[in-house]
């Protein structure tokens, strides 16, 4: 069967399984969005962790907050100066929309294309593909194509699959999965994983 996105679905669907994201709910996705970028996920629940046993998990509570404190209690997940004042913009921004459009969010300073489709996806259940590195990479050494682009690959999923949220939600967490078991940056794992047949990269690595 020829490979498509939604074959490429099925197949992650049925070596993974579900992956039940986003760890969290409510306003912590959107924050968890920020600290995101850039670091592993692992530093991302340390910072998350600190905030919230503080109890700092709200627009409000983070505008209280002294700015060294919440630079302090995000630490872990880096670049803790620039995402501190991330975090309060975007603060600001949720106590006047609460239901924000896509357009609305990226005129937030910090808020790029992937942290606005993660907010928007994950927060409100709303049909957008979210692509990160790893999904260009992957459908760079599937065949899907060679462009590099984020927002190609967008359009690309989005026109290929129906706009629905729950399978964008976990098309987007099996990708991440996928680039982290078998698909890395450098040594992707060929020979041991399941799409080598279907993937021209991993086809040209056969002996
Ligand atoms: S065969 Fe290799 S390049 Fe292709 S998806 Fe698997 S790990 Fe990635």
């Amino acid at each position: 069967m020829k490979l498509t996105p939604k074959v490429l679905f099925e197949k992650l669907l049925a070596y993974y399984g579900p992956q039940n994201w986003w760890p969290g709910e409510g306003f912590e996705i959107a924050v968890g969005a920020v600290l995101t970028q850039n670091t592993s996920w692992q530093n991302v629940e340390l910072a998350l962790e600190n905030l919230r046993e503080n109890d700092l998990l709200s627009p409000q509570k983070i505008l209280d907050c002294k700015l060294d404190n919440l630079k302090k209690l995000i630490a872990p997940a880096g670049f803790f100066n620039q995402k501190a004042l991330y975090l309060r913009n975007l603060s600001k921004f949720f106590q006047c929309n609460p239901q924000p459009t896509r357009e609305e969010l990226l005129s937030v300073k910090g808020i790029g294309e992937e942290t606005a489709d993660s907010i928007l996806l994950y927060l409100f259940n709303q049909p957008e593909f979210v692509v990160d590195a790893y999904t260009v990479r992957i459908s760079n050494r599937l065949g899907f194509g060679e462009a590099k682009a984020k927002r190609f690959w967008k359009q690309y999923y989005e026109n290929a699959l129906e706009p629905d949220p729950r399978l964008f939600n976990e098309f987007h967490a099996l990708l991440v999965q996928h680039a982290k078991t078998f698909c890395f940056k450098n040594n992707p794992r060929c020979s041991d994983c399941f799409l080598q047949d279907d993937c021209t990269f991993g086809k040209s690595k056969k002996g």
